[in-house]
């Protein structure tokens, strides 16, 4: 198939495992990295004149990607990285595309003195992908700090929701699989920057405590059951360690499952399912997946 006239790149057949910090799956058909609005649009336009189906992917640290792979186009923003900061009489407003590491943001907002987000330093991935999955840690969630945010609909017609209307809730936002979130646009706070650095330096070294950090990873597999932190449960079904293939629950943090080498998507969900299972059977819970499985059924 022809992507004519996109002036971003487009990779054929590329295996997903490089592309997630899970490191399993099979190939994707077509990667496409558009580098402006105007490039996303005729990428929407031509995936659908042909019947491919899109995805959206930002850095791939909350997808696990099943291992014959996907028959669709995975969209990326991730080259159209800008952000813009306007002081304002408590802080700043701040304009972020969505492929901008959500790591770097917050470097840079913390460098001019601006409060708000240091409590989310840490956790991989864009700002897109942040906004979609209301990203959060350390008690505070990405879209407390948003005013409004900017995307494209599967009709490429540009809107612009404000945060009331973006259906936040705990890691989840009303953004359907069809709306591209091209921007957010961000109230941060004045604040003193020597606080606001040792602040960010104290919630990374608590994630490398805590967290496998040491191993490829999706973060938590699994969403906290009503305040009550899902590795409890699992720890309680004596799941602390248990190994399919080279996937692992995490000794350290029972809600991660670690890619000890060589796992294979099929092992990582075989372990998704074993935790339901057990969980389900023996506590009469229903634990729900944090993480998102792409192609992974069958
Ligand atoms: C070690 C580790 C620690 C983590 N810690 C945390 C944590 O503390 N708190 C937390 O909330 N999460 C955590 N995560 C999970 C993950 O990092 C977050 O969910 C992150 O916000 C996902 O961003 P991403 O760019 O990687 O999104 P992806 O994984 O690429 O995508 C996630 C979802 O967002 C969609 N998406 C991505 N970009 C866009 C866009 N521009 N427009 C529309 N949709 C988009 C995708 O289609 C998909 O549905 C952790 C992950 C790892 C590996």
């Amino acid at each position: 198939m022809e992507w004519k006239g996109i002036r971003g790149q487009v990779l054929k057949n590329v295996a997903m495992k490089r592309y997630t910090s899970m490191k399993v799956g099979g190939p994707a058909r077509y990667m496409v990295y558009p580098v402006d609005h105007a490039d996303l649009a005729k990428v929407i336009g031509i995936a659908e004149d042909k019947g491919v189906a899109r995805r959206f992917l930002g850095n791939g640290t909350n997808v696990i990607v099943g291992d014959r792979g996907l028959d669709d186009a995975i969209i990326r923003m991730t080259k159209v990285r800008q952000m813009h900061f306007r002081k304002t009489a408590e802080g700043a407003v701040a304009e972020v595309a969505g492929g901008t590491s959500l790591a770097r943001f917050i470097r840079e907002s913390v460098e001019r003195g601006l409060a708000g987000l240091e409590k989310l330093y840490g956790i991989p991935g864009t700002v897109g992908g942040a906004i979609k999955m209301n990203a959060g840690s350390f008690g505070v969630q990405i879209s407390e700090h948003l005013r409004s945010v900017t995307y494209m609909d599967g009709l490429k017609r540009i809107g612009e929701r404000q945060r009331q209307a973006c259906g936040f809730g705990y890691r989840t936002s009303g953004f359907t699989s069809s709306e591209i979130i091209l921007s957010g646009l961000f109230e941060l706070h004045d604040g003193d920057k020597a606080r606001l650095k040792k602040e960010m330096e104290r919630v990374r070294a608590e994630r490398w405590k805590k967290h496998p950090m040491e191993f490829p990873s999706a973060g938590s597999v699994f969403k906290n059951i009503g305040g009550n932190p899902a590795w409890t449960y699992i720890d309680k079904v004596g799941l602390r360690g248990f190994r399919i293939g080279d996937a692992c629950i995490s000794e350290k943090h029972p809600n991660f499952i670690v890619n000890l080498g060589n796992a294979t998507a099929a092992d990582v969900v075989s372990l998704i399912r074993k935790v339901k299972k057990e969980v389900y059977e023996q506590v009469g819970v229903r634990m729900e997946e944090e993480v998102e499985l792409w192609g992974c059924d069958g």
